[in-house]
């Protein structure tokens, strides 16, 4: 588990300095299939190998944003009820993922 760098703490403006203060970085060994990153609050998962993926690390800190404005619930209510949504719509797995508001709020203002 660590903080963010300092090089690290300098490359994401689009993200809040209060929560590249409060990110922290774990490193596991495997998360749901296709996924190389997770965030739960201000802890972001990364899967071995992708420890020093900048861009990835970058999308992640929005949703670190993202959980602190919404709480927990309000985020997972939020981001699951979206996902669910797509999937009644008939929306694959990837694409009801990928049409999560939240996600492409993260995408917009990452670029990954
Ligand atoms: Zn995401």
């Amino acid at each position: 588990m660590r903080s963010l760098t300092a090089d690290e703490l300098a490359r994401y403006p689009h993200v809040p300095e209060v929560d590249r203060g409060r990110a922290r970085v774990v490193a596991v060994p495997r998360l749901t299939p296709g996924i190389a990153g997770m965030t739960l609050g201000r802890w972001i998962l990364l899967r071995r190998g992708h420890e020093h993926d900048g861009d990835l690390l970058g999308h992640e800190l929005v949703h670190v944003r993202q959980w602190r404005e919404l709480g927990p619930i309000r985020f997972l209510r939020r981001y699951l009820g979206a996902y669910v949504r797509g999937r009644v719509r008939g929306l694959r797995h990837q694409d009801a993922y990928a049409a999560i508001p939240l996600e492409q709020e993260a995408r917009a203002l990452s670029g990954y």
